[in-house]
């Protein structure tokens, strides 16, 4: 049930937003405006009256005698409930406030410039519910018009503090986004002035109430990881399938195995029994067809986890199907992972749902809500350097969700990194505070964020509201960081692996960015790579200059253009380097080769590697310091050559990008965990 202007605003005002002093009336006895000063306004309401102004339901700069004419004229004309009658506040900058839930992140608060400007100019920023201070002032900061705000052409700024105190009041702690009763509601416009803001307009939008979740005790994941042993399900004697592909897996990983199957005693060389209940197993993998997945989990009591890997539940349009999957586990006291995923990857524990071996233990977790995609971030992440501490996929999250692993991740003492690939989070407000609970570096990809946001409400504010502009929130306001793709997700993992320790030393070096290499044009092109990551180069300190010149390097820019080749001496950039640190301790310093030089007059691997050993050992002498390695142009070099410079600068601890942008991303990153 919606409620009208004059009662959102009753909420309003008692929760300490300025409202218009108005009454209400609802014969045409106008005699109580009397208290109110002029000039006046005049609003019709009733159960159709939605946009009023569109309809002539608002009569502004009314005097006392104006009003029962107009409101005469109005119920001529419409169906009107009764009236509003206001004093009219004085003209300002014209805002949006509104509130929204979002299907899966809940309470959303939106602001921007609005007025009947709003749709034409789109300009509003949002985000979750409660925000702080620092995110209403960085909210209107952020509007491409906000010098309105500030005072621009002579005019007054308008006093910020109060629209500040109006957001906190709405979407701050305690604020009205708690009163469930309110569901969804815009103040359009908000009008701020020098000297105080004022909401005169209040618009209800009836929404549904968030679905109750039941709070669950913390899941100890670490079975989950490293099993003392692990069962398939479904694998065939006769007919090799994706059970008996993982089962194949597993046996090569060398964890203990037992297969289920309903009458042989042995399925390709492993035992088998014939139900999940005989199975003295921590985690178990289902690959048997949707419809019998839910039987084969009334068995798994005593298994902790349980995967289901097959597809064909709420995916595909059978939600029932996933309905009872769930209720299969509950009743078997087991937690399910999935359905439609993959396994769990984790040297340690000697878990992998993917061919060609494990890789080595490291510090970075990954949870992927889609198998394949879980599968080349491990492969390529590998070869490109990264070591994995967990892995998990938990495609359609039915009970383990994104955010309860998170959680676990975020305590691990083996992770000092998370990447996420999520779709559909299921419960994203569930995830929003894990993340802001979560300490570590975290990485997000989010797939689907280019389609189509929620369908756009009867508010401008629901319009305003997408997938993606709500993604941005989340991760501006836990720290996150969003990236554009899976290459950007393995870079910046790498650069956490590389640098995550460093960056936490006591005595790291202070912020700021030094970039070094040759050539003019690229150095150019850096520069720009880095603007577009939100990272600036300031320029060199005063004294970089003399420093320079006693080593016979004449460019005195950031980036800083030195020759770096086949016939150089391996060793000017890290002298380069050593004495800019001296004048000014960088916090990152990105140094840049192009690899086609040392290959296109004959074979030049030797001093590409001497070039990279010169940096790693410029790494060890500096360990304050974050130093990046990027090889421009490395498809010109032979096979073999980049894998060399990558384990040099592996072993000193130096992530290395084939490109200047995608390394501008991940140092971009590292700036937002504040390790600059
Ligand atoms: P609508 O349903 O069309 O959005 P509003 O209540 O917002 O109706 O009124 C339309 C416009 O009239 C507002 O955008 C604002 O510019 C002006 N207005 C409405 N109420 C007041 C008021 N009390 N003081 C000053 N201006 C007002
Ligand atoms: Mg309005």
């Amino acid at each position: 049930m919606s409620a009208y202007e004059h009662e959102v605003k009753a909420l309003l005002s008692a929760a300490g937003v300025p409202v218009p002093r108005g009454v209400v009336v609802d014969d045409l006895d106008f005699d109580r405006a009397g208290e109110l000063a002029e000039p006046l306004v005049l609003k019709a309401f009733g159960p159709g009256l939605v946009h009023k102004s569109d309809v002539g339901a608002v009569a502004l700069g009314l005097s006392r005698e104006d009003l029962a004419g107009a409101a005469a004229g109005m119920r001529a004309r419409l169906e009107v409930a009764g009236f509003l009658v206001e004093e009219q506040a004085e003209a300002g900058v014209e805002l949006i406030v509104g509130l929204v839930r979002d299907p899966g992140f809940g309470p959303v608060l939106l602001t921007g410039l609005g007025g009947v400007w709003t749709e034409a100019l789109r300009d509003t920023a949002l985000r979750l519910c409660p925000i702080s201070e620092e995110d209403a002032r960085r909210m209107l900061a952020s509007l491409r018009g906000s010098s309105v705000l500030y005072g621009s052409r002579g005019g007054p700024p308008v006093d910020v503090d109060a629209v500040v105190k109006l957001l906190m009041a709405v979407g701050g702690p305690g604020g009205l986004w708690e009163r469930l009763e309110l569901g969804e509601f815009e103040l359009n416009p908000v009008i701020a002035g020098p000297s105080g803001v004022i909401a005169v307009d209040a618009r209800h939008l009836p929404s549904p109430g968030p679905e109750a979740r039941a709070p669950r005790a913390a899941t100890d994941f670490l079975p989950l990881f490293e099993p003392k042993a692990v069962a398939v399900v479904g694998a065939s004697t006769t007919r090799p399938n994706f059970g008996n592909m993982f089962l194949g897996f597993y046996r090569a990983a060398g964890v203990p195995l037992v297969a289920v199957h309903p009458t042989a005693a042995e399925v390709a060389g492993v035992r088998a029994v014939p139900s999940l209940a005989e199975a003295d197993v921590d985690y178990a993998l289902v690959a048997v067809p949707a419809e019998r997945c839910a039987e084969v989990l009334r068995e798994a009591r005593g298994v902790p986890f349980v995967q289901v890997m097959s597809g064909g539940f709420a995916e595909t349009g059978r939600p029932d199907l996933e309905e009872r999957l769930v209720e299969a586990a509950r009743a078997a006291g087991t937690r399910l992972l999935g359905p439609n995923c993959m396994g769990v990857y984790s040297p340690r524990g000697r878990q992998t749902f993917v061919g060609g071996g494990l890789g080595p233990a490291g510090p970075v977790a990954l949870i992927s809500q889609s198998g394949g995609l879980a599968g080349e971030v491990i492969k390529v992440g590998e070869r490109r350097g990264l070591a994995f501490s967990r892995v998990v996929t938990v495609g359609n999250s039915a009970d383990v969700t994104p955010a309860e692993l998170l959680r676990w991740l975020a305590q691990d003492e083996e992770t000092r990194a998370v990447g996420l690939y999520l779709e559909d989070p299921r419960d994203g407000r569930e995830l929003f505070e894990a993340l802001r609970a979560a300490e570590l570096p975290v990485v997000l990809l989010v797939g689907g964020r280019s389609g189509q946001g929620q369908e756009a409400a009867a508010s401008h504010t629901g319009g305003m509201v997408s997938d993606r502009r709500v993604w941005e929130a989340v991760a501006e306001q836990t720290g996150a960081v969003l990236v554009a793709g899976q290459d950007d997700l393995i870079g910046v993992l790498a650069y956490f692996q590389a640098h995550g320790s460093r960056s936490r030393r006591r005595g790291a070096a202070s912020g700021g960015v030094l970039v070094v290499g040759p050539s003019g044009g690229a150095s150019v092109l850096a520069a720009d790579a880095f603007d577009l990551a939100g990272v600036r180069l300031d320029p060199l300190p005063a004294d970089a200059l003399e420093a320079l010149r006693g080593l016979g390097v004449v460019a005195s820019g950031n980036p800083l253009e030195v020759p770096v080749g086949p016939l150089g001496r391996a060793g000017l950039v890290p002298e380069v380097v050593s004495a800019l640190l001296r004048c000014r301790p960088y916090g990152d310093v990105v140094l840049h080769v192009n690899v086609q030089a040392f290959f296109t007059y004959g074979d030049a691997a030797e001093p590409l590697y001497a070039y990279a050993r010169a940096v790693a050992q410029a790494q060890a002498a500096l360990p304050g310091t974050r130093i990046t390695l990027v090889t421009r142009n490395g498809e010109c070099a032979p096979p073999g050559v980049e894998d060399e410079v990558r384990r040099i600068a592996a072993e000193a601890g130096i992530p290395v990008y084939r490109s200047m942008e995608a390394a501008a991303v991940a140092v971009a990153a590292g700036g937002r965990y504040g390790v600059a």
